[in-house]
């Protein structure tokens, strides 16, 4: 089995494949796709629950996702996810979308049958069981700003929407994106509960005086932005205003703590970092391609 195959692998499949035992039948596309963990979990999976398949990493770019998706088509895949940055192009080449993925505008999770295609987003709810298992709370209780209005941060937002949660504020660098995010979730926010002077729901500037007007009311904190990918990248909001009340989640999934969680800590703040959402989301995955519970212990290990 190669470490990355390519779009050529994928167009001469029965050639490539013949090399590989067990067959691949699962993979994650992206560009890039070296640093993707999930080929590691997902192997994992599959060797615990004894099913003669392996998952492979596909170096996919961008203007080459319908290419790829075609080839997939016509071989016998079980299914794929999708990384950056195929997510919401992917919502257009699907021969169906479930109702979520639709909502988000984002497809991660792919299942073919058929030779059809399936769009799903596991995200969202991934995100929502990864809050549970960090902090032993949900998201209905929680006052939440989100920061980002990307693939990753519209999941996220339409989960707290859905279940409920206390307060939603969305922060992005370019704030209408935020603005648009805030409006498709307005309904969710209709009902009778009262917060006193402070909006349900609401987009915010990338400002500082903005985020410390906010941190008083606020519960839980989710970078859903890429900063944090390079070791060099700020923490998205000061040190200076992270207080111990506050829970900090970052979706990055770095070798070491991001400067994020690094301030957090140090504010005495709770964290949590993206390696608990990518294994939920990954577990969703598997329980749609197989209609079975992921071993989720043996996807645990293998992320540690
Ligand atoms: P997108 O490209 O869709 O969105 C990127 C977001 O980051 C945008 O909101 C963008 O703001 C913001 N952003 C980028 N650079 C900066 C910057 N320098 N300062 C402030 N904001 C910035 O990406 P995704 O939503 O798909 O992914 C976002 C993050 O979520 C990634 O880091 C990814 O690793 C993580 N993720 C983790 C998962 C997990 O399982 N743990 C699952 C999915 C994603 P603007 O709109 O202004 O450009």
């Amino acid at each position: 089995m190669k470490e990355i195959y390519t779009l050529s692998d994928l167009q001469s499949w029965n050639r490539v494949a013949q090399k590989a035992a067990p067959p691949i039948r699962l993979g994650v596309l992206g560009d890039p796709i070296a640093h993707s963990f999930s080929p590691r979990m997902q192997n994992a999976a599959l060797r615990a629950s004894k099913i003669k398949m392996a998952y492979g990493a596909f170096q996919i770019a961008q203007d080459d996702l319908q290419d790829a998706l075609e080839s997939l088509r016509k071989q016998d895949f079980v299914g794929v996810n999708l990384t950056i940055p195929h997510k919401i192009p992917a919502l257009e080449l699907m021969d169906d979308v479930d109702e979520n993925a639709r909502s988000v505008g984002a497809v991660n999770t792919i299942k073919i049958e058929n030779g059809k295609l399936r769009g799903f987003n596991t995200d969202g709810k991934g995100f929502a069981r990864a809050i549970r298992e960090e902090f032993a709370v949900d998201l209905r209780d929680l006052r939440v700003l989100v920061l980002g209005a990307g693939g990753a941060a519209r999941a996220i937002a339409l989960q707290c929407a859905k279940e409920n949660c206390e307060r939603l504020v969305i922060a992005n660098r370019d704030l209408e994106k935020a603005r648009e995010l805030t409006e498709g979730l307005r309904h969710f926010f209709a009902g009778p509960k009262v917060l006193g002077p402070v909006a349900r729901l609401q987009a915010i500037a990338w400002e500082e005086t903005a985020f410390r007007f906010q941190i008083g009311n606020l519960d839980l904190v989710v970078n859903a932005t890429s900063l944090g990918l390079h070791r060099s990248d700020a923490a998205p909001i000061p040190a200076r205003l992270l207080a111990p009340h506050l829970m900090i989640y970052d979706t990055i999934y770095a070798s070491g703590p991001t400067a994020f969680v690094s301030a957090a800590i140090e504010a005495g703040a709770r964290t949590g970092n993206g390696l608990s959402m990518l294994l939920h989301q990954g577990a969703l995955a598997f329980e749609i391609w197989f209609g079975r519970a992921a071993p989720l212990d043996a996807m645990r290990k293998a992320l540690l």
